[in-house]
């Protein structure tokens, strides 16, 4: 009772005790399946292309956005030894999920508590510049990568700099430099490869690595030891020579919700962008651009159910899309359909890159 009868002070009877178990979460109407065979095959034929050399894997931005702790688990066990993240706390969450495998932290230690950091949980620092070098030797030093700039201008020790003895003193698994337009035929590409190919004369080091995804399809003299596939491993083909060796990861479905019928005339969604030119069925599913379904899609995007095309209709919202039900008479609430989202025909019909298709997916699809 919330107002005890009498107006005296409120003793314990006067109130319900509730102990609250929380209830199971109901599952998401929403879901991002990530097919783990094709992930396996992915690295696997990544590997295969990366010919002496060994693949490693970019496992940065939650694995582009899948899931780390999925997707790390399920690439070292095909055989991947060297997993390459951005930032510290990227590393700090992989650790349990790469049984003892190697760990590469590409922004490098930015000051002292971040030099302490990976010394304590066993992570390659990426050196990038002079500071950084320093830092990780103030911090005592020990294996650690070096990332150096040929072209990109981007994180990367400049060439003129690698004489320093700070750089002379490091104790280096991995030179690294990052091609700055391995999708391209440019003249980049060998020119970057001939700097970094200086530069591995110029230092002592284990492994060397230049590729990322599209970098394999480049060839051997681009390999080194060691090359960090990314968006390839999840099912993006950067370039032409990797189309039919790639598969396709991610499989995204949202259930319908309501289902209403729209007579001639009436209009769907924010600012009724879509009018009914007759009677027709349409669909509202769990999915908006809160989700990473973003408002480009608006009557452009498309859903499938048993290879039928269902298209958008009128605005995304921020957790809901409107559909055709027209080519899927059938379908009623509580049906699923699959979100059109190959990864190279997406980018064409959206303006986004693979990368950004991928890693704006937000999380409150189930995994
Ligand atoms: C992200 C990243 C990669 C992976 O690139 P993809 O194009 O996704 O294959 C490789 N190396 C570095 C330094 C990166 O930042």
């Amino acid at each position: 009772m919330l107002f005890p009868p009498s107006f005296g002070a409120p003793t314990s009877d006067d109130y319900a005790i509730a102990v609250i178990i929380p209830p199971e979460i109901p599952p998401a109407a929403l879901r991002l399946e990530l097919d783990a065979h094709a992930l396996a095959n992915n690295w696997r034929a990544l590997d295969r292309l990366s010919g002496v050399a060994s693949a490693g894997a970019a496992v940065k931005a939650d694995a582009y956005g899948l899931g780390a702790a999925q997707a790390a688990p399920l690439l070292r066990d095909a055989g991947c030894r060297d997993f390459f993240v951005a930032h510290w706390s990227e590393a700090a969450a992989l650790l349990p999920y790469i049984d003892g495998a190697a760990i590469a932290v590409l922004h490098g230690p930015l000051n002292a508590g971040d030099a302490a950091f990976a010394k304590a949980i066993g992570a390659r620092p990426v050196i990038n510049s002079l500071h950084q070098a320093r830092l990780w030797l103030d911090a005592g030093g020990g294996r650690c990568d070096l990332m150096v700039d040929t072209g990109i201008n981007r994180l990367g020790l400049p060439l003129s700099e690698l004489g320093d003895e700070a750089v002379q003193a490091l104790d280096i698994d991995v030179l690294l430099s990052h091609l700055a337009s391995a999708e391209e035929d440019s003249p980049l590409n060998p020119r970057q490869r001939g700097l970094w190919g200086d530069a591995r004369r110029r230092v002592a080091h284990r492994r060397g690595s230049l590729a990322n995804s599209a970098g394999i399809a480049l060839g051997a003299t681009y390999h080194g030891e060691l090359t960090r596939p990314g968006l390839a491993l999840y099912g993006g083909i950067p370039c032409a020579a990797m189309d039919g060796k790639i598969q396709q990861v991610v499989v995204l479905k949202a259930a319908i919700m309501q289902v209403r019928d729209l007579s001639a005339g009436d209009g769907v969604g924010y600012n009724s962008t879509f009018i009914a030119e007759g009677p027709m069925r349409a669909g509202v599913i769990a999915l908006g651009y809160a989700d990473g379904y973003l408002r480009g899609w608006s009557s452009k995007g498309t859903m499938l159910s048993n290879g039928r095309r269902l298209p958008v209709l009128g605005r995304v919202s921020m957790d809901m899309t409107v559909i055709d039900l027209s080519a899927a008479p059938e379908l009623a609430e509580g049906d699923w359909v699959e979100v059109e989202y190959t990864l190279p025909i997406a980018a064409a019909a959206s303006g986004l890159s693979q990368y950004e298709l991928l890693t704006l997916l937000g999380d409150r699809f189930g995994r």
